[in-house]
């Protein structure tokens, strides 16, 4: 356990959990197997065998020199998080999650997805352990996602089209929800980032922090020395905290969240909780988060659907309350300039998530000494992203 939460299920004032009664039984169920199995050597072996064997780790540190060159500055490495299976970081979450659920003798896995990404990667993890998966999604979104919808049909899941209010993410949560709190006992709730009410921020942190400790040990066999700065994309923030806790302690190395300024933050038509939000609670727990008038969660907006949530992790609203860890802004043009950027000096295609990781490296690396370094999270490839780039290009939406 980090040494961060340092009340249960907080960090600092950010965290908690704000669930009715059901609910609460049911994330007690959870905490305590989950305390449990993550200390047993038979849990972590099998764990690191798949991420081995299926996922491909440990994956590289890639040294980008044509991109370094080409900035005249800081060295940059990517963590190379696109390489895994299904082409991204959430895999490694899933896999753990997936292999908890079944040390519980659990047979049945529930997940949310907006995008779709979450709900590839959970029905991926399923099929491969012969797990019965349902995927909730709001019915607006099985519409503009057709196409993973069909994926996760084709790994054996079934997609549940959610038609209640505004058909999104919001009413997908809502209906995953309460299946979890009814049936906890023959059921697991997958979540997909570092979100959510306790356990689940300490449980992805705890998944996904494969990255930052396979980066750093990586950065000091290459470089004889820690990096300078790391450097991670913020949606809900598990790629980022993955890559950060490991650094946690280590106070030389600057720590920079990445948060999509989407039109610009005097439009209001962002994703930047950290940098203009404040603090509230939004599903069940307590973070910064962007708020309507009425206090309710604000509309958000950006070019990266992965990043499009109003809310953030508790650990990362922590780092900034502290000041570990400093949250800046890059604009959905910034990113979508890094996408190509990226793609022609290194032949890398970056999600465009990523890309907004990648944009704050090309802007700080030129004003920086060559001895330094930078480790960019590149937390997926950008397959899934290369029509809605052509269709931005071409103006046809
Ligand atoms: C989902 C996703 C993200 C955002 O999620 P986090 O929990 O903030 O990491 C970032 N990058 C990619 C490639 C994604 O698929």
């Amino acid at each position: 356990m980090s040494k961060v939460d340092m009340q249960k299920g907080y960090f600092g004032e950010f965290g908690g959990s704000f669930v009715p009664e059901p609910l609460q039984a049911a994330l007690d169920y959870l905490e305590q197997a989950f305390e449990q199995y993550k200390e047993e050597p038979e849990f972590n072996e099998e764990l690191e065998y798949y991420l081995k064997e299926y996922v491909g780790r440990p994956n590289p540190l890639y040294f980008a020199q044509r991109l370094t060159e080409k900035l005249g500055g800081a060295k940059v490495y990517l963590k190379r998080e696109d390489l895994n299976h299904t082409g991204a970081h959430k895999i490694n979450n899933v896999m753990g999650q997936v292999l908890l659920a079944k040390r519980m003798g659990v047979k049945r896995v529930i997940a949310e997805t907006g995008a779709g990404q979450h709900g590839v990667a959970t029905a991926t993890a399923c099929a491969m352990f012969g797990m019965e998966c349902v995927i909730y999604m709001g019915e607006e979104d099985t519409r503009r996602q057709a196409l993973n919808v069909f994926r996760m049909e084709l790994l054996g899941a079934k997609v549940v089209a959610v038609k209640d209010g505004a058909r999104t993410l919001k009413e997908a949560v809502d209906a995953a929800l309460m299946d979890y709190a009814q049936n906890y006992e023959n059921t697991f709730y997958l979540l997909g980032s570092a979100v959510g009410p306790h356990p689940y921020p300490t449980i992805v942190r705890h998944f996904q922090s494969i990255i930052g400790r396979e980066a750093r040990a990586q950065h000091i066999e290459k470089e004889n020395r820690l990096p300078d700065y790391i450097v991670a994309c913020v949606g809900g923030g598990s790629n980022a905290i993955g890559l950060f806790a490991p650094f946690f302690d280590d106070k030389e190395v600057r720590i920079v969240g990445v948060e999509p300024g989407g039109k610009g933050l005097l439009t209001g038509q962002h994703a930047a909780p950290l940098t203009a939000g404040e603090p509230g609670i939004i599903h069940g727990f307590k973070c910064y988060m962007m708020k309507g008038e009425d206090g309710e969660p604000a509309s958000t907006h950006s070019v990266a659907a992965g990043l499009d949530y109003p809310g953030v992790g508790p650990e990362h609203s922590y780092y900034k309350a502290i000041g570990r860890a400093e949250y800046v802004t890059i604009s959905d043009e910034e990113a979508l300039e890094a996408f190509h950027t990226l793609s022609q000096t290194e032949g890398i295609i970056p999600a465009i998530e990523s890309s907004h990781a990648v944009a704050y490296a090309i802007k700080i690396a030129p004003s920086l000494p060559a001895e330094q370094s930078i480790i960019v999270n590149l937390s997926g490839r950008g397959d899934k992203d290369v029509q809605q780039v052509f269709d931005i290009m071409h103006n046809t939406k």
